[in-house]
């Protein structure tokens, strides 16, 4: 018999976390938790723990974590639950564990990911604002610990799919000319931009094809997560902004391409479901079911592809510029991002707000050079302070108040650190 996976799935309560544990219940032969991880929602947790019987389940919120407590002990359940400021570092570091799933969103994630690297973990990796915010860093801790990283975004995990085996960081020796990533061009493709300022964040949450956490929904909506996956395919693929290419495509079916000097482009294909991905790594090299539906080409007839409309989403382009910049603007453009998608989400601003606070603190915070998780968390803490006070300046309370004040550049003076 052989020996089973032992995973840590961090933010196992998020959608990518709910989907691992899907790809992982249909495999008993194969996995076993070790440690899930959450925020706040104790009662869900508390389901997979019954379900999956970890050795130890952490949740971040104190008031939380002594409610699991509590309900598992009634419920006879082994688990032991931890709640220190160390203990998701700890949970993707235990040398029982073999295999580490990155499935918190936000910077939040990022120390648990350099963990895992570090310790030389199979690195699932779906919290793509750990490569934006510190992508050198964590590259070169997964070289120094010998851990293998293995994409999960769709795009990024359809790159690894379309490139060589023998790819070990080098495009040109392999032959490719360009990476080519998809985007659904989220709810507001065809939306009239003189109605955007008024779209709610349920609109905004109403992605054609895929079901996601509310950030990364919003992320879809102004594109950003595109340019988010700009900068993480720089990362994981070692390739210049030149090289990565953005283009629409509505069905989600073509998941991303790979194109090679003698003009073949390689792309995956798959109906849109986060397990197909999740699955391809899990069991990477082998193939396991996902318990995804089959892709009926017939039945989806036409596929489509357009060029983005940069002025539509302005989200895409402040990304392709921080990449330029390089250096923290990447951390900044993310901490700026993270401020506003929350402020919008509370329906503190309006949905056009938010490219323009991050173009406003793109321009305000100074981008200094990266060269150790310091540095990254500096940056994220003064662009996450300049965006505070940009949006207190403009005294933003609500959305359709938002729309009325002048542009948040003439409002703020003062640089940031
Ligand atoms: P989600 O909001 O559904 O889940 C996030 C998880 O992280 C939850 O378990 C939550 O409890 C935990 N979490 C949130 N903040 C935390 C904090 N401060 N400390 C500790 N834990 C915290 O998010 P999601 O949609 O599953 O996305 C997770 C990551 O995967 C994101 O980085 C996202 O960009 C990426 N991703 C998601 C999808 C998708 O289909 N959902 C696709 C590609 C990439
Ligand atoms: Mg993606």
């Amino acid at each position: 018999m052989q020996t089973r996976q032992a995973l840590t799935i961090l933010g196992s309560t998020g959608s990518v976390g709910v989907s691992t544990l899907d790809v992982v219940a249909r495999h008993p032969e194969r996995f076993r938790v070790i440690a899930l991880t959450a925020r706040d929602r104790a009662d869900v947790l508390f389901a997979q723990c019954v379900r999956h019987r970890p050795r130890y389940a952490v949740l971040s919120q104190p008031h939380a974590a002594d409610t699991l407590a509590r309900r598992l002990k009634d419920a006879a359940v082994d688990t032991e639950v931890l709640c220190d400021d160390e203990a998701l570092e700890r949970v993707a570091s235990l040398p029982e564990v073999d295999t580490v799933m990155a499935a918190i969103v936000g910077i939040a994630g990022l120390k648990p990911a350099l963990a895992a690297a570090r310790a030389g973990k199979k690195l699932l990796l779906a919290n793509k604002e750990a490569l934006v915010t510190a992508g050198a860093v964590l590259m070169q801790a997964a070289r120094a610990g010998g851990a293998a990283l293995l994409p999960i975004d769709s795009e990024h995990n359809a790159v690894f799919q379309a490139l060589p085996a023998n790819f070990s960081g080098d495009l040109a020796a392999v032959g490719v000319r360009r990476i080519l990533l998809t985007a659904s061009g989220g709810p507001f493709r065809l939306t009239p931009t003189d109605q955007l300022a008024d779209v709610t964040p349920d609109a905004a949450c109403a992605h054609p094809n895929w079901t996601m956490g509310r950030k990364i929904s919003v992320d879809s909506a102004t594109m950003m997560n595109k340019g988010l996956e700009v900068i993480e395919a720089r990362w994981l693929f070692n390739a210049q902004p030149h090289q990565i290419e953005v283009v629409i495509h509505p069905e989600s079916v073509v998941h991303s391409l790979v194109e090679y000097s003698d003009g073949s482009v390689i792309a995956q294909l798959g109906n849109p479901d986060m397990r197909t991905p999740i699955a391809h790594a899990l069991g990477f090299p082998e193939r396991i079911t996902a318990g995804v539906d089959f892709l009926d080409l017939a039945r989806v007839g036409a596929l489509h592809f357009a060029a983005p409309d940069i002025a539509r989403f302005p989200c895409l382009r402040l990304a392709y510029e921080a990449l330029e910049t390089g250096g923290a603007a990447p951390a900044i453009l993310n901490a700026a991002n993270e401020v506003a998608v929350a402020r919008f989400l509370a329906g503190e601003i309006g949905y056009m707000d938010i490219p323009e606070l991050l173009q406003a603190v793109l321009k305000l915070c100074e981008s200094g050079p990266v060269e150790n998780l310091e540095d990254v968390l500096a940056a994220d803490r003064a662009a996450r302070a300049c965006a505070e006070r940009c949006l207190g300046e403009r005294s933003w309370h609500a959305a359709p108040a938002a729309k009325q004040l002048a542009p948040l550049a003439n409002h703020s003076s003062e640089a940031c650190s």
